[in-house]
C-alpha cells in the first residue's frame, strides 16, 4: 500500500510527465523501463529519505580475529536496524583498491590494504531510517584514541590502524560500496515484524 502511494509522488519529482500506471498491476509504467527511467536512488533518498535507506559495516580482520562479530551485529540488531546482507570472505586487493579508491594516494594506504587482507572479513547491509548516519555515529572516529566510550571503535579498539569496522559516510557512498561488495540477488527484501514500533513509516 505504502509503495502504491509513494511510487507515483516520486515519480512526479523526478520524471515529469511519466506518471501513467499500467491499468493491470498499478504500476506506473516508468518504472517498467529500468533502462529509460533507472530508479535515481540518491535523488530519491535526498528527497525522501526513509526510502530503504541502506549502508555498508564491515567487521574488518581484526575484528574477526578478536570474535568480535556477534557483539557487532548486535548492536546494530538492538537499535532497530534491519540485515539485509551478509557475506564472510577474503578480500582482494583489487577489491580493496576500489573500495578505498578515494584513499589510494595516502601514505597509510599499502598498510591499510595489508590489514584488510590479513584475514576475513565480514560485510553486511543495514537498512533503517537514517542508517547511514545513525551507524556512522555509533561506530566512531576514525581514530579510536578520539572515538567516545558506547561506540564500537571507542569500546573495542585503541589505534587508528586497527579500528574493527568500517562503515559507510555517505548515502552516495553506501550505494557504491554496496554494488561493490553484493550482488543484487544477494540482499534480501524482508518485512521485519516490528517495523511498526521503530519507526512511523
Ligand atoms: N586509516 C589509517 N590511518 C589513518 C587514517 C585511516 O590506517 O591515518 C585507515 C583506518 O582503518 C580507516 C580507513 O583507513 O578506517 C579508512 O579511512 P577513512 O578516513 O575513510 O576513515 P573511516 O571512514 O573508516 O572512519
Ligand atoms: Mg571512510
Amino acid at each position: 500500500m505504502l509503495q502504491r502511494r509513494l511510487f507515483p509522488i516520486i515519480l512526479q519529482q523526478f520524471y515529469p510527465g511519466q506518471q501513467e500506471t499500467c491499468l493491470l498491476s498499478g504500476i506506473p509504467r516508468a518504472l517498467q523501463h529500468g533502462h529509460r527511467y533507472a530508479w535515481n536512488r540518491s535523488k530519491a533518498t535526498a528527497a525522501f529519505p526513509d526510502v530503504r535507506e541502506r549502508t555498508l559495516i564491515a567487521v574488518k580482520p581484526d575484528g574477526v580475529q578478536r570474535r568480535l562479530v556477534g557483539q557487532i551485529i548486535q548492536r546494530f540488531e538492538q537499535r532497530g536496524f534491519k540485515l539485509v546482507g551478509l557475506r564472510m570472505l577474503q578480500a582482494s586487493e583489487d577489491l580493496l583498491s576500489e573500495h578505498y579508491c578515494e584513499l589510494r594516494k595516502k601514505s597509510f594506504y599499502h598498510s591499510l590494504v595489508r590489514y584488510m587482507t590479513s584475514g576475513p572479513v565480514v560485510v553486511m547491509v543495514w537498512e533503517g531510517h537514517n542508517v547511514v548516519q545513525t551507524s556512522r555515529t555509533m561506530v566512531g572516529h576514525t581514530n579510536p584514541a578520539e572515538a567516545l566510550a558506547g561506540t564500537v571503535r571507542g569500546d573495542f579498539s585503541l589505534h587508528v590502524s586497527r579500528n574493527v569496522v568500517h562503515a559507510s559516510d555517505s548515502v552516495e557512498g553506501a550505494q557504491r560500496e554496496i554494488q561493490l561488495w553484493f550482488k543484487a540477488q544477494e540482499l534480501m527484501d524482508w518485512d521485519c515484524c516490528d517495523k511498526s514500533s521503530t519507526s512511523e513509516k
